[in-house]
């Protein structure tokens, strides 16, 4: 209906007189631009100011080869359904997250290129070498792949600063994403365990299994907080809504599930907004207690952080 409405509305400004006058830009002539939204989003938390970037996103086609391998395709296409949410193609998002505490640039994570994530930071406002601080969550390639530009540190004047159990387990196994971007800044790493701080009102929180190391981020500023959880969850129903369904990405699924119910269930019980690298742009939001079946839900941020 609505096609053809607009087909009429289009004939009839053809046939207006003024639209056959030489030069006037013929309505019809105008290309589809193709899906947008803004790149980056920006609120304060207390006295920081925390902005998301979006440094990629991607279909990707059979979700249930990610999320849920370990349940009935008939179990996830009704969860699914019941969330609006194809079995055939999923939306993959990358955000890395700016905190700027203001005495300190703080970089979590440097999504999938470094072309991508410092473009989005130029959009946002920042360039590479303000960044005083990148912060490592985990070293998948789609969280390291930004902190090298040609073999030279994208990032010039930060220090870095990661879990020391994820880069003890990568220094070990290596990989190929390890020895090209982490490797070479090894040197100015500093490694952190549970309930150890970044810098003053941001500490690190284990959460183990997605990877041997991986870790979360509290803020707290002038009595507000906000958790950057990363990918302890990586979709807002399939990992929220069934926590234990298992993720082909999470090395230890057991201990990634444990995680998952652990720190979700703190925020939710703290009732502090959440960015998550994985959940929809702009990956800000809150995470409630579930009903029914559902273990947690995702509540994207409406307006509440915006003054
Ligand atoms: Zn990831």
């Amino acid at each position: 209906m609505l096609t053809l409405s607009r087909r009429s509305l289009l004939a009839s400004a053809a046939a207006a007189p003024l639209a056959g006058l030489a030069g006037a830009p013929a309505l019809a002539d105008v290309a589809k631009a193709g899906p947008s939204f803004a790149r980056h989003r920006r609120f304060s938390i207390g006295a920081f100011e925390v902005t998301t970037i979006l440094g990629g996103t991607t279909p990707r086609e059979n979700p249930q080869g990610i999320f849920g391998t370990n349940v009935s395709s008939e179990e996830f296409a009704e969860v699914s359904r019941d969330n609006f949410l194809s079995t055939e193609m999923s939306q993959f998002f990358f955000t890395p997250t700016v905190v700027n505490t203001g005495s300190e640039l703080v970089l979590f994570d440097t999504g999938l290129n470094a072309q991508a994530t410092t473009a989005a930071l130029a959009e946002a406002g920042y360039s590479p070498d303000q960044v005083t601080i990148v912060v490592l969550t985990h070293m998948h390639g789609d969280h390291i792949g930004g902190l090298m530009s040609d073999g030279t540190a994208t990032f010039a004047n930060a220090r870095y600063v990661t879990g020391q159990a994820e880069f003890d387990h990568w220094a070990a196994a290596g990989n190929e994403g390890f020895d090209m971007n982490v490797r070479p800044l090894a040197d100015q790493m500093t490694f952190l365990g549970d309930g150890e701080d970044v810098t003053s009102g941001i500490t690190g929180m284990a959460a183990f299994g997605h990877t041997p190391g991986h870790m979360v981020y509290r803020l707290d500023s002038d009595g507000a907080g906000l958790v950057i959880f990363a990918d302890l969850a990586n979709h807002p129903v399939w990992s929220l809504a069934r926590p234990d369904w298992e993720v082909r990405f999470d090395a230890d699924k057991e201990a990634a599930a444990a995680s998952r119910r652990n720190i979700l269930g703190m925020i939710a019980a703290d009732r502090i907004p959440a960015v998550g690298y994985h959940m929809p742009f702009p990956a800000v939001g809150y995470v409630a207690e579930g009903t029914g079946d559902a273990a947690f839900r995702w509540v994207p941020e409406a307006g509440q952080l915006m003054s």
